[in-house]
C-alpha cells in the first residue's frame, strides 16, 4: 500500500520535473534516492512565492498543445498564479467534484444553485461540472444579485446551495428579512471551506433549513472538490487517489502527531498540466484518526480553522480566529459576526474587538463587553476592547471574509 503511494509520488515528481520550475527547484535530486515517505518528507515544500515567480507559465509540465484552459488564484496582491489544464485535469476535477456531490447525498435530482464566481479563479466552473456529470440541474448563479439570487431560488426551486460561509450567512439574513422561507426548498447547503464557527454554521442550517457541507480545495490543486464531509459530518473525506497530504508544523516544517494541528501540505499525484509537490496551502487543520462511520476508505481532514498566516501575536498572545470563533459562540446574546482591528498606539498593542448582538444596544451594550473581555482574558490571554455594534452592522463579503486587521505594520 505504502509502496504504491510512493511509485504515484515519484512518478508525479518525474513528471513534475518537465516544467521550468520544477527542473530547478529539484535539481540536483535524482529520484531513485527517494525509497520511502521518510526520504520524500525531505523534498523542499512548494510555496505560493515559488508559484509567482514561476508566472506565467513556469508550471506547465506538458506541450501547449496539451493544455486547454488555465485558472489563476485569487484576492491576493501583486503577481498572480496562473495553473494550466490540460484534458484530462479538466475531467479529473468534475470525477472529485461529482464524488463530492455524492458524498454529501446530492443526486441527479437536485437543482444546483451556484453562487461562486466564474472566470479565472476556479470555483464557480467547478461546481458546475460537478453538477454536470452528476447529472443534476445546475444554476449557474455566480456571486452578487441578492434579489435575482431569492428570486431563481424560489422559482426554480433551488435543493442545493453553494456558496462561501459568508454569502450563505448573507442569503439567509435576507430570506429572513423578506419572510420568504417558507417558498424556499433548500435541502443542502455546500459551503467551502474556510474558517466559520459553530455558531454561524448553525444560524445558516437553521434560517435555511438545510444540511451543511463543508468542501475544501484550493486554485493551485484544482479548485474546492479535493475532499468534503459525509452525511456523518464527522471531517472532510480527501480523495487520495489524486492527491497526498502531509500535516506540518507550520513554523518547524515537520510533521506533527497524527491528529494534531497543524498546516496541510498537498502533492498531486494525477495532475498533468502543473503538478505541484508539497505544496504549503497555508490552510491549518488536523488528520482524523479511525475509520468514518460511513465505511468510505478515503482518509478524513477536521475543518478548516484558519490559515498560518491568519494566526496574529499580540502582546505575547497567539491568536487563532477560530479560538475567537469559540469563544464568542458560548457567549448568549453574542452573534457570530465579528471583527478585530489591531493598533499600534503610543508604543502599546491594542486590539479592539467589535462583535455583533441582537439585543438592545442602550440596555445591554455594557455588559456583554465586559462578558466578552472577561472570557477573552480567560481563554487567550489578554484584555481586549470589546464593543459591541447592531446587527448587520460589520461587512459581509462574497467572497472570504477578513476578520482580522493587523494595522501594526
Ligand atoms: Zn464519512
Amino acid at each position: 500500500m505504502q509502496m504504491n503511494t510512493l511509485d504515484k509520488i515519484k512518478k508525479s515528481i518525474h513528471h513534475a520535473m518537465k516544467s521550468v520550475f520544477y527542473n530547478k527547484h529539484f535539481s540536483g535530486i535524482n529520484i531513485n534516492d527517494i525509497k520511502s515517505i521518510d526520504d520524500f518528507v525531505k523534498l523542499p515544500f512548494t510555496d505560493k512565492e515559488d508559484l509567482r515567480h514561476s508566472y506565467p507559465l513556469g508550471l506547465q509540465a506538458v506541450p501547449d498543445e496539451e493544455i486547454v484552459r488555465v485558472h489563476s488564484s485569487s484576492g491576493t496582491t501583486g503577481t498572480p498564479v496562473i495553473i494550466p489544464y490540460t484534458k484530462k485535469d479538466v475531467q479529473d476535477w468534475a470525477i472529485m467534484f461529482r464524488r463530492c456531490y455524492e458524498t454529501a447525498g446530492c443526486n441527479n435530482l437536485d437543482r444546483i444553485h451556484i453562487t461562486p464566481g466564474y472566470g479565472l479563479w476556479t470555483a464557480g466552473i467547478g461546481f458546475q461540472a460537478g453538477a454536470e456529470l452528476l447529472g443534476a440541474f445546475a444554476i449557474p448563479m455566480g456571486p452578487g444579485n441578492t434579489d435575482k439570487q431569492i428570486k431563481m431560488m424560489i422559482d426554480l426551486k433551488s435543493t442545493v446551495i453553494c456558496a462561501t460561509s459568508s454569502y450563505a450567512l448573507l442569503l439567509a439574513e435576507e430570506i429572513e428579512k423578506r419572510g420568504v422561507r417558507d417558498k424556499i426548498h433548500l435541502r443542502k447547503g455546500v459551503i467551502g471551506s474556510e474558517r466559520w464557527g459553530d455558531k454561524m454554521r448553525q444560524r445558516i442550517a437553521g434560517e435555511l433549513g438545510v444540511e451543511l457541507y463543508d468542501i475544501y480545495g484550493l486554485t493551485e490543486i484544482y479548485g474546492p472538490g479535493i475532499g468534503i464531509d459525509c452525511i456523518h459530518n464527522s471531517g472532510m473525506h480527501m480523495w487520495t487517489d489524486y492527491l497526498y497530504y502531509e500535516i506540518i508544523d507550520p513554523k518547524t516544517g515537520k510533521l506533527v502527531p497524527e491528529g494534531e494541528t497543524g498546516e496541510i501540505v498537498i502533492t498531486t499525484l494525477q495532475k498533468e498540466g502543473a503538478p505541484l509537490i508539497r505544496y504549503r496551502t497555508h490552510d491549518l487543520t488536523r488528520a482524523i484518526p479511525g475509520k468514518c462511520a460511513c465505511g468510505r476508505e478515503y482518509p478524513r481532514i477536521d475543518r478548516i480553522i484558519g490559515r498560518s498566516d491568519d494566526m496574529v501575536k499580540v502582546r505575547g498572545a497567539i491568536i487563532y480566529p477560530s479560538r475567537v470563533d469559540e469563544l464568542l459562540a458560548a457567549i448568549d446574546g453574542v452573534s457570530s459576526e465579528y471583527q478585530i482591528m489591531i493598533d499600534h498606539l503610543n508604543g502599546k498593542d491594542i486590539l479592539t474587538l467589535y462583535f455583533e448582538t441582537k439585543l438592545d444596544l442602550d440596555a445591554h451594550a455594557s455588559a456583554l463587553e465586559k462578558t466578552v473581555e472577561h472570557e477573552f482574558k480567560q481563554r487567550i490571554g489578554l484584555i481586549p476592547k470589546a464593543k459591541a455594534v447592531g446587527m448587520g452592522e460589520l461587512p459581509r463579503s462574497e467572497k472570504k471574509s477578513t476578520r482580522v486587521f493587523d494595522n501594526r505594520y
